[in-house]
């Protein structure tokens, strides 16, 4: 979470967020009842008690809010909240809906870290939206660990490392390429930002999907890192993808063991495994030390158990080295130079 903004108490949230709406509920103008977390107090790794992310409502208008039948943009601007305190991983320009589930501009949603958590199915099955939900899921952030020098202040630290040390967990080299994401059906398939833009450099992944999209189970997705282009680090040979994670249908990233036999089905070779073994903090010292941060971007660690998506930010973590531009689309409008890709 920004410095900018301050982590009030319970009580305190309730008071100021009153205070600042003059004890009116900012949808109808009746007197206030609740102090309504705009964003979902689980989204924030410290419950989002903040003033920027609170919104004073009678009982009505909040349960409509629960049930994002009122818009967080809409909240914001009632409350005039000109830049609203928002949880690690969920950026300004994205447009989520209360329980940080993505709205595309054709007005389908997509899948957040909360959508399988009860209180958010209820209330969504209760305001008739479970179905507008498409099967496409973004990527979810990776956080960095502590020591990770190469983070940027828009990427999330690791708050608690008790999901991870102390656990069986496997580290695998972290590729500079682009996410692009795979699911059963010809052309369902995805660069990281969603926008499905045609580009020269996805179409020797597009091509490979069409091969295999016919091996995913319905309501899977298979999560890889195209190395085709150059980002910032140049591959003189590497496999097309690196596999990275394959998720059900229930968002639930399958156990490591369980994950290789699927790529091997599936003829996807996964991220060089550097080290499996109960993490600590020494080791993931010891593996920022063994790298060549001339050729190796850095490496992420995760249990060797399955990671559900709402967990995806404590039992998985990244370290990249310093540094490291962080390419998200600009690499595409400049010359793009190819890595050295192996086909198999
Ligand atoms: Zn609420
Ligand atoms: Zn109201």
């Amino acid at each position: 979470m920004s410095q900018s903004f301050k982590l009030l108490a319970r009580e305190e949230f309730k008071d100021k967020v009153f205070a600042r709406d003059n004890y009116k509920c900012l949808v109808c103008g009746e007197p206030a009842v609740d102090a309504h977390h705009i964003l979902e107090r689980d989204l924030f790794d410290d419950d989002g008690f903040y003033l920027e992310n609170g919104a004073s409502v009678c009982n009505a208008c909040h349960i409509r809010a629960e049930m994002t039948l009122i818009t967080v943009e809409e909240l914001r601007a009632l409350a005039g909240i000109k830049v609203p305190a928002l949880p690690a991983g969920i950026y300004s320009t994205d447009v989520v809906d209360k329980w940080g589930n993505y709205i595309l501009p054709n007005g389908t949603r997509m899948r957040g870290p909360l959508f399988y958590d009860d209180g958010c199915q209820k209330i969504l099955g209760k305001a008739g939206l479970l179905d507008s939900f498409s099967e496409r899921v973004k990527y979810p952030q990776t956080k960095h660990l502590p020591i990770s020098p190469g983070r940027s202040k828009d990427d999330g630290i690791i708050a608690d490392l008790s999901q991870l040390v102390g656990h069986e967990c496997v580290a695998s080299e972290k590729g500079d390429g682009e996410n692009w994401t795979m699911y059963r059906g010809p052309g369902n398939c995805h660069a990281r930002s969603l926008d499905g833009r045609d580009h020269w450099t996805r179409s020797s992944a597009k091509q490979f999907h069409a091969g295999i999209e016919g091996d995913i189970p319905e309501g899977w997705r298979v999560s890889t890192e195209n190395m085709f282009a150059m980002h910032s680090i140049y591959y003189p040979q590497t496999p097309l993808l690196w596999g990275l994670s394959i998720w059900n249908e229930r968002n639930v990233s399958l156990p490591y063991d369980e994950t290789l036999e699927w790529f091997n089905l599936l003829n996807i070779t996964p991220a060089p495994l550097l080290w499996r073994g109960v993490f600590t903090m020494k080791i993931a010292e010891e593996l920022a030390a063994s790298l060549d941060v001339e050729k190796q971007e850095g490496f992420v660690v995760r249990r060797v158990d399955e990671i559900p998506y709402s967990m995806f930010g404590k039992r998985l973590a990244k370290w990249v080295r310093s540094g490291h531009v962080q390419t998200d689309d600009h690499w595409m409008h400049g010359e793009v130079k190819k890595n050295g890709i192996i086909y198999p």
